[in-house]
């Protein structure tokens, strides 16, 4: 088939021409959650362009498989070989078993996808499923000489390679100086940049999931992981590798080094990366100032897809500043936009002329580098065009698939000015049920539940405290 999307690869710091290893067909891998937490809308941008990329190869005709691991061991939170475990550091910050807490934030990183329309790739494999296949990897490693042991643990040799920082820019190498600065030294590696393997002598004696190995009872470290699944699951030749910017050092950097050490070749031909998101002191992140959640926009009136349409009006290269003020505009564009859609009639015939046109307009706005607001100008340009509704409505649904706005579903009730008296009506009684409970007198906790849920309001006990929506 015709390769007409251009996409910036990360690889060859060029945007060129997306070509697949088998035409019209691409395997594609992303870079899954570590669940230790809920995950901040930050991190959420990223998965959100995914999507939009993987619906777009589809929207064009490729057949697309894709594969997401989640990581459930073996991620320390430098990032590196040092640093804490995030993993076991949620779970005793939770008192639960890391294989609980695992499972409780995966099911809330897919609730949040669902509620921003982010699909569900088509094999999802979480790290502890897979450790056969990462001690076999390290075998291989092993065997041909990439990989050595020392101080118990197995390390892969980056002096092996002809080039081991292949993503590298001048900015990379200083964050890499930056990096490396404030975390001490592992004695056992032979060259600054080679990274665990498995590890069987950690600083961690309290870890958890512990498997047999041939070099003793131990855990994977958290690159090989994504190596093996997605050599695994989609062959030899990977099409299309994405995360965020912060995965292409140290953690695609290692990928990419044993991937080929252990294949023998060349791995996966374009790498896709989702720039950050900033609040005004920066980059977003989980250990400062407000953890922004999709419950939280939720909780402030937002509807997500707000936020879906915030992320696809900026280019996905370009980092994104994050504000209140600028999601409430977009959300008043949002609400319009969807008014105008829903005014739209079935009347007529779809123009087959005008379909290809504005089809054409649409693909060409997503091949130039996945330019989602172009796209969605396509969208409003649409709105004003000499034609009739029908063929509106045919291809506003058509261009949903990819954007995927529920742009054809109605105007959403309004949300944003949650009725103040009825708030503080509800935070009254979650109160009072609060001290009824504490006073152990559950018949009347019970009974300001069913007084709520009379008027339509449920209420829910959650980790952060009860919560309250509206039913219906
Ligand atoms: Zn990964």
């Amino acid at each position: 088939m015709e390769n007409k999307m251009q996409l910036y690869n990360t690889l060859t710091r060029k945007t060129e021409t997306f070509v697949p290893h088998t035409d019209g067909k691409v395997s594609m891998y992303t870079c899954g959650p570590t669940v230790y937490h809920f995950a901040h809308i930050g991190n959420l941008r990223s998965y959100i362009m995914e999507d939009v990329l993987e619906k777009s190869l589809r929207y064009l005709g490729y057949d697309v498989t894709r594969v997401m691991n989640i990581t459930d061991v073996g991620h320390l939170s430098s990032d590196g070989d040092t640093g804490e475990d995030k993993m076991l550091k949620g779970a005793q910050r939770e008192h639960k078993t890391v294989m609980e807490i695992a499972k409780y934030y995966t099911d809330a990183f897919f609730a949040d996808c669902a509620k921003l329309n982010i699909k569900t790739p088509d094999q999802v494999v979480p790290a502890t499923q897979c450790i056969p296949d990462f001690i076999a990897a390290v075998e291989k490693l092993l065997e041909k000489g990439y990989a050595y042991i020392a101080g118990e643990n197995v390390y892969f040799d980056t002096s092996k390679l002809q080039d081991y920082y292949v993503f590298s820019s001048q900015s990379e190498k200083e964050l890499l100086v930056g990096v490396r600065d404030d975390v001490e030294e592992d004695v056992n590696k032979r060259n600054k940049s080679d990274f665990v393997l498995w590890f069987t002598k950690s600083k961690f004696e309290n870890q958890e999931l512990k498997w047999e190995s041939p070099w003793g009872v131990g855990y994977p470290g958290w690159h090989i992981e994504c190596s093996c699944i997605a050599i695994g699951r989609l062959g030899e030749y990977l099409d299309l590798h994405c995360g965020g910017v912060d995965n292409i050092f140290p953690h695609h950097t290692n990928e990419i080094a044993q991937s080929e050490a252990y294949l023998g070749h060349p791995w996966c031909g374009h790498w896709f990366h989702v720039q950050h998101l900033n609040d005004k002191s920066g980059k977003m992140s989980k250990s400062k100032g407000d953890f922004l959640t999709v419950s939280l926009l939720q909780e402030k009136g937002y509807n997500p897809l707000v936020y879906r349409m915030f992320c696809l009006q900026s280019h996905y290269r370009k980092p994104l500043e994050f504000s209140y003020e600028v999601l409430d505009n977009v959300n008043a564009a949002y609400t319009k936009l969807l008014k105008r859609i829903s005014e739209l009639k079935e009347e007529g015939q779809p123009d087959p002329a005008v379909m290809e046109e504005y089809q054409g307009k649409f693909q060409d706005a997503l091949c130039s580098d996945l330019n989602t607001s172009m796209a969605i100008t396509v969208v409003y340009d649409l709105l004003r065009a000499e034609t009739n509704d029908s063929t509106k409505l045919e291809l506003i649904r058509s261009f949903d698939q990819v954007l995927s706005l529920g742009l054809t579903d109605g105007v959403p009730k309004e949300t944003s000015s949650v009725d103040a008296q009825l708030e503080a009506y509800v935070l009254q009684k979650i109160q009072e049920r609060a001290q009824a409970k504490k006073e152990k007198d559950y018949a009347k906790a019970d009974a300001i539940r069913s007084e709520l849920l009379e008027k339509g309001i449920a209420l829910e006990d959650t980790r952060e405290g009860v919560k309250w929506k509206l039913l219906g």
